[in-house]
């Protein structure tokens, strides 16, 4: 689906109108692409202690360790702010922050650099979770962080964003998910995430040999992939190196078998509602790939109805196919012993499962529902090294959200930090890192990808 007011306000004589209007101008996001080096230009790291200082050695590090693994990542990084000098990306890291007195230092030097960052820029902060336990002092610094980057996040322009990486005390800052989710938002695979923080919580998972193929040798399912998300999630695994099965209705057969062609993997018609749909995957996964190590959960439908007019037969198809069908499978790969390899559930939520929206009580529940059932899951995964995680999108364009009334579209899409909904490929995106290796101590979360949507948290 294209954005026809994004395309106008950014091209010739339209654009100089919008301009002088003063109307608002999404900026075109860029994406990411094979190739493209992982920031594009200056990187300044910003934070006095000793895991800014080694944060800033392996951002800027080139070559190979004793094991052959990649030491740095060959970024062009800098300590200290210098006049006239266009970041393409800051990193912020508070890990250290005792009392909110200590935020004043980094966050203003920080401030100080904004106005000259460079289109598409990446602010990413580094900090430590408030807990029960912090002293209040402490948690209070901890907390203000979260909230310096959710107000830092909606003022910034141009395509640019600022997330946070939240990183359980004990594990280290050079932890494989920490530095995965920092290269997750630090890189165009992020585009449309913004005011986001997101828990690392344990020091498992492993860094990638080759950071563009972190899938090779993985065998995913992917459900609902005949089309939009999950067809664009089809086919960002395989770029990263999966072996992919598409799974959907029978009724979508022709589209299916089109998808998985297109990826090179194999399609299995299903209805995910089935009774033993678990088991029919896992048949279909190690027959024809030899294992099963990634599903995501993608199948989803609507049924609109104010709950003042809801009837079973709105309510309970959407209950099926979006968190009982995810449940009943989950609990069949888990009780199969064949699904032990690191293995990574992903499931797709919604913002309306946080947030709430009119006419939509079945849709939340059943996506709030899902938010519950990966919180609840990862725990029975650990002993494997394995993950459950939920990406929860705001609005994407796709066939879904073009049924929305044109008018009600417009308005949605201007609701949030980038102005504009997202492309199915920014939530593929987070749901390929998510299942990546690098992401094996991220254990229970929900990452939204609603470019800071202005309706919920
Ligand atoms: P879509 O309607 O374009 O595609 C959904 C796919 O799921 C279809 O191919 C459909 O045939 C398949 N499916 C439906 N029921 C199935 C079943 N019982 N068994 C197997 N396959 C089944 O939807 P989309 O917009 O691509 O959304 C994908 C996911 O993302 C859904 O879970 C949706 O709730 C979620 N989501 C979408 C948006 C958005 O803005 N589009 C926002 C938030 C969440």
């Amino acid at each position: 689906m294209s954005d026809t007011y994004l395309n106008l306000v950014n091209s010739g004589f339209t654009k100089k109108v919008a301009q002088q209007l003063g109307l608002p101008r999404p900026a075109q996001l860029r994406r990411f692409r094979p190739g493209q080096p992982l920031v594009d230009g200056p990187v300044l790291v910003l934070g006095s202690g000793t895991e800014a200082e080694s944060l800033a050695h392996l951002l800027s590090g080139t070559g190979l360790d004793d094991g052959g693994a990649v030491r740095g990542w060959d970024l062009d990084v800098r300590r200290t702010p210098a006049a006239d000098e266009r970041y393409a990306a800051v990193v912020l890291v508070l890990t250290d922050v005792q009392h909110p007195d200590d935020l004043a230092g980094p966050v203003l030097t920080a401030g100080g650099v904004l106005k000259g960052l460079a289109p598409g820029a990446r602010v990413v902060t580094l900090s430590r979770p408030a807990t029960a336990d912090d002293g209040p002092a402490l948690a209070a610094a901890r907390q203000g962080v979260d909230g310096v980057l959710r107000s830092l996040a909606k003022e910034l322009r141009g395509g640019a964003t600022a997330n946070g990486v939240v990183v359980a005390d004990g594990v280290p800052v050079d932890a494989p998910s920490a530095l995965g989710a920092l290269r997750f938002f630090l890189s165009t695979r992020s585009a449309f995430v913004d005011g986001q923080l997101l828990t690392v919580g344990s020091d498992a998972g492993t860094l990638p040999a080759d950071w563009d193929q972190p899938l090779a040798g993985r065998v995913a399912v992917v459900t609902g992939a005949a089309r939009g998300i999950g067809a664009s999630i089809a086919a960002t695994l395989a770029r990263d190196g999966a072996t992919v099965v598409a799974v959907d209705v029978p009724a979508a057969g022709e589209q299916l078998a089109a998808v998985a062609n297109s990826v090179r993997g194999t399609a299995l018609q299903l209805d995910v509602t089935g009774p033993d749909a678990g088991q029919k995957i896992l048949d279909h996964a190690t027959a024809r790939h030899g294992r099963l190590d990634i599903v995501v959960h993608n199948a989803g439908i609507t049924r609109d109805k104010l709950l003042a007019n809801m009837t079973p037969e709105k309510w309970d198809p959407v209950l099926a196919v979006n968190v009982d069908a995810p449940l009943r499978i989950n609990e069949a790969l888990v009780e199969s012993g064949d699904f032990t390899d690191a293995p990574r559930i992903v499931a797709l939520a919604s913002t309306s499962g946080i947030a709430g929206n009119r006419g939509q009580t079945n849709y939340a529940a059943s996506k709030g529902g899902v938010i519950g059932m990966v919180r609840a899951t990862a725990p029975l995964l650990t002993a494997f090294g394995g993950t459950a995680n939920a990406v929860a999108p705001g609005f994407i364009e796709t066939e879904m959200t073009a049924r929305i009334p044109a008018l009600t579209r417009q308005v949605a899409r201007r609701l949030n930090s980038l102005q504009q909904g997202g492309q199915p490929i920014d939530v593929a995106e987070t749901v390929a890192f998510l299942a990546s290796p690098q992401a094996g101590g991220i254990m229970g979360q929900t990452l939204r990808v609603c470019g800071q949507n202005m309706v919920g948290q």
